[in-house]
């Protein structure tokens, strides 16, 4: 069975030509990067390119800093917990501002350092899902408010928050603003200058990259404790040895999504819109957010009289993948406590699906999952008592 994968906000397919650019660095430039003898240094100039992939990539200025490190919930701590050591351990400030609606990385990192006696602000969203700067303004506290934490755009809806008015919110009261832009790099325009943010966490593996390597800006004149200690990598901003070929992996990758952030906002838009059509002409069917306000990859779909992961089973039995959660926490069921940030009906609420697409996802993959989604619907409403 051909099987169509619609689950890339989870993770994304290594596009081939990446995979193909990282291959020397496996068998052939396997050096330690710190290492004085060739090995090494013959490591240094792809190390250099891919340092400058992610530079231009997010628009990051020469005197900035980008921490190359294993993955996005890592910059989230770096810098949720360097926060904690550079301003709130040492009694400058003690509150932290956030989203109800962020990922685990960040609303767990919080939870934690609510037990450290941090005080915590979790921001509702307003009737669209978004996070305003009205509502950050009724919550900032002018020199105690240490960093407002919000993401770029949401990992199930496809939110995009005004990131650019929040971090000027944030200035204005004397605080820093973080973003996890792990779905958005690589989806849409992503720029640290224009915005103004002072720290930006992404993540290769949601831009055809590979696993495990993540990458978190820090604007020029900032400073941050660093999470792990233990080596001189990074500017002795990140110990531990550098994994060079995930780090050539990840610049490339960020230089072929944003070559190819018009296709996505056209082309990958357009099939998202199909398959949103296709959906919306089911009878008692909702769809979270407004399509203009969302990345143009992402559709999260309430069926009414469908229970969420009964559904998946039987796309995933006809070859389609989706996703009623984020896939690193789908047993916090996260799509609902978006569900619930944004007052959806709770009686569609539990059964939120979410379909991803990605550049790779083609025209037929598209055509063959409405039928899918269509057939499904109708079988499993046929034997709902619910429906
Ligand atoms: N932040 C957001 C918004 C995400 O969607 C994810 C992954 O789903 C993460 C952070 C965690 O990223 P990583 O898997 O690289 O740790």
């Amino acid at each position: 069975m051909n099987k169509i994968y619609l689950d890339n906000n989870a993770t994304t397919m290594v596009d081939p030509r990446v995979m193909e650019k990282m291959q020397p660095y496996f068998i052939e430039k396997y050096g330690n990067p710190n290492s004085l003898h060739g090995f090494g240094t013959e490591t240094h100039p792809a190390m250099g390119e891919a340092l400058n992939s992610l530079y231009v990539g997010i628009n990051a200025s020469d005197d900035s800093d980008i921490i190359v490190n294993s993955c996005g919930t890592e910059s989230n701590n770096t810098v949720l917990k360097g926060i904690y050591f550079d301003l709130i351990n040492n009694g400058t400030k003690n509150h932290i501002i956030t989203s109800q609606i962020e990922h685990p990385a960040i609303r767990q990192t919080c939870e934690f350092l609510e037990t450290l006696g941090v005080d915590v602000t979790y921001l509702p969203v307003n009737d669209d899902g978004i996070v305003t700067e009205e509502i950050l303004k009724q919550h900032i506290r002018k020199d105690e408010t240490a960093l407002v934490s919000i993401m770029w755009a949401n990992n199930e809806t496809g939110l995009i928050n005004p990131v650019k008015e929040l971090a000027a919110m944030a200035h204005e009261h004397g605080a820093l603003f973080h973003t996890d832009a792990v779905q958005a790099v690589g989806k849409v325009k992503v720029d640290v200058q224009e915005t103004d943010v002072d720290f930006l966490t992404f993540s290769a593996h949601k831009f055809h990259g590979p696993k495990g390597v993540g990458g978190l800006y820090i604007k020029e004149g900032l400073n941050l404790t660093p999470l792990f200690h233990g080596g001189e990598q990074m500017g002795r901003k990140r110990a531990g040895t550098v994994n060079v070929a995930f780090m050539v992996g990840m610049g490339y990758a960020l230089d072929l999504a944003v070559n190819a952030l018009d296709f996505e906002n056209k082309e990958v838009r357009r099939l998202r819109d199909k398959l949103e059509d296709a959906i919306v002409s089911i009878n008692d069917t909702i769809i979270i957010g407004k399509r203009e306000l969302r990345t143009p990859n992402t559709i999260l779909v309430s069926f009414k009289g469908i229970e969420g992961e009964a559904f998946l089973w039987d796309l995933n039995w006809n070859g389609i993948a989706a996703s009623t959660g984020s896939a690193c926490s789908s047993e916090d069921l996260e799509a609902d406590a978006t569900f619930q940030a944004m007052n959806v009906d709770t009686d569609l609420s539990h059964t939120g699906v979410r379909f991803s697409l990605s550049r790779f996802t083609s025209e037929s993959d598209i055509d063959k999952a409405i039928e899918v989604i269509k057939k499904t619907v109708e079988r499993l409403r046929s034997i709902s008592s619910t429906y």
